[in-house]
């Protein structure tokens, strides 16, 4: 490590201590059924929602929490596992993680290690930093993270407490907590999904983009890509720069959507304010933004722009498709597209009876259609099968009664957009989404505990002053 990282590391220990007031312990662990201490939250996802949750619960002083992940360390999210693009698309001086700690940003860690004239001459975060930053943070914080640990199945356990099921290499293993949390990314409430014309076709012949796709078999082939979003571009461009002999970007829109909806709403007030809206706005302001899809940057349309062989077609939904002698037939009212292979970039949507973890209450789960009819004009059932979220992200009941313990699992998420605006799906959001998630956690756990506390309080008996009273005061 060198001397700058050494001395920011320093740097990190004697901001925290100096910001950790009040720093009392106010947390009793609760006995779980195996008799041992349960965890007062589990959090489930190591990616930088789970860690930022993580390091925002320490500082509020919940310590006797957990962080789960299947992936191994360090191939947490999307960063080094199905992102295709080159850098970070969000803006270098966007902060995220860090919770306005700056020694903790990913400036100070750039600067440390690079050097500050090569933050001046950074343009975007490459991927792979952004990577590698996440592991130092998580390691100079030393959150309790243990990698290889699936969570399979939740459920209710006695004493108000909730039961996860954990698969490792090992076996089945069960953790009891108070709360919950799913930072468990884009598909954790759901799944990347198929156009429907394409369900039918064989696995070889059609995935969608956050599946493996081996690019080198892509050499000399015809391909094409649904959907015009910034995922889609990436792809398109992996398998341009792979050789691939021709790459068709279909997308539905008669013109491409060019606007970046997100970059509009970053700011305090809609980034902290969005969820204190009524249903009407808030329904208003995301399905419009949802509808409209991630914008893409210039540089990732310059990277497919550059090869000949790239094609945009505008104006393509795919009607039918059908697998033909080579490859591929899709139609279109641009007409017929012969290909070799498909990729779909066409987002994540909203399935929770899909999701293991989510078995025994996703019948269960209120959605946005369940609470809220809004005008013909602005219906869409995608979005009316997002999570209507409490205003701590935990989830609601559908009906209530039937699995009140739902109240103690909180989605962070891009399952998390409807009700709270940007939140768990970018880094935008982070600096004030993880703290009002905290916010949310803590005050569950406190209010849960009154009566301990009323009892301490009542209890509390150290005096602050010695009083010495005066033969003569006592007349
Ligand atoms: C390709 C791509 C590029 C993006 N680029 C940007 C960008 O440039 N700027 C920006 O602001 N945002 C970007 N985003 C959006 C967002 O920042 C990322 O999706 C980010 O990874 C979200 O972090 P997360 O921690 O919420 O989820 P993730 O990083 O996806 O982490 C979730 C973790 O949960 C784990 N997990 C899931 N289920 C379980 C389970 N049952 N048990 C145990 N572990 C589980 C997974 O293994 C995963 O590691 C991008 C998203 C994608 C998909």
């Amino acid at each position: 490590m060198n001397s700058a990282l050494i001395a920011l590391e320093a740097q990190v220990c004697a901001d925290l201590a100096k910001t950790a007031h009040p720093d009392a312990a106010w947390l009793t662990p609760k006995l779980g059924p195996d008799e041992k201490p349960a965890l007062d939250v589990l959090i489930v996802g190591a990616g930088q929602s789970g860690l930022a949750t993580a390091f925002g619960l320490l500082r509020s002083q919940v310590s006797n929490i957990l962080v789960l992940d299947r992936s191994e360390e360090g191939q947490e999210g999307p960063w080094l596992t199905y992102a295709r693009m080159h850098t970070l698309r969000s803006p270098k001086h966007f902060t995220g993680p860090d919770l306005d700690i700056p020694s903790l940003t990913y400036q100070s860690w750039h600067e440390a290690r690079f050097g500050e004239e090569d933050w001046q001459s950074l343009d975007l975060i490459s991927r792979e930093l952004w990577a590698e930053y996440l592991l130092w943070f998580r390691r100079v914080l030393d959150l309790p993270v243990r990698n290889g640990c699936e969570v399979i199945e939740i459920s209710p356990a006695a004493g108000g407490l909730l039961a996860a099921k954990i698969q490792t290499a090992d076996g089945v293993d069960v953790v009891f907590a108070r709360k919950i949390v799913l930072a468990t990314g884009q598909e954790g409430m759901g799944d990347w999904t198929i156009p429907e014309p394409l369900r039918h076709l064989a696995p070889s012949l059609c995935v969608h983009a956050a599946q493996p796709i081996d690019f080198a078999s892509l050499r000399g082939k015809r391909v094409a890509v649904i959907g015009a979003g910034a995922s889609a571009f990436d792809n398109a461009a992996t398998a341009l720069e792979r050789g691939a002999a021709e790459v068709h970007l279909l997308c539905r829109r008669v013109e491409i959507q060019v606007i970046q909806p997100y970059r509009w709403l970053t700011f305090r007030g809609f980034l902290r304010h969005f969820c204190d809206l009524d249903d009407t706005w808030r329904w208003r302001f995301m399905r419009t933004v949802l509808e409209m899809r991630e914008g893409f940057p210039q540089a990732t349309y310059d990277r497919c722009a550059r090869h000949a062989n790239f094609h945009l077609q505008e104006g393509a939904p795919i009607v039918a498709a059908r697998e033909a002698a080579r490859g591929v037939e899709l139609q279109t009212p641009k007409g017929m597209f012969a290909t070799d292979f498909v990729i779909c970039g066409t987002g994540i949507d909203m399935s929770f009876a899909g999701r293991p973890e989510l078995r025994n209450c996703a019948g269960n789960i209120a959605t946005w259609a369940d609470r809220y009819q809004p005008p013909p004009d602005e219906r869409s059932p995608r979005l009316g099968r997002f999570p209507y979220l409490a205003d701590d992200y935990a989830l609601m009941e559908r009906v209530a009664g039937e699995t009140p313990w739902i109240a103690d699992i909180h989605v962070f998420a891009i399952a998390s957009t409807m009700s709270f605006g940007a939140s768990g799906s970018s880094i935008n959001a982070m600096t004030t989404a993880v703290p009002k998630l905290v916010h949310g956690l803590t005050r569950g756990l406190f209010r849960a505990d009154i009566e301990r506390h009323w009892a301490s309080f009542r209890a509390y008996d150290v005096p602050q002053a010695t009083v010495e009273r005066k033969i003569r005061d006592q007349v």
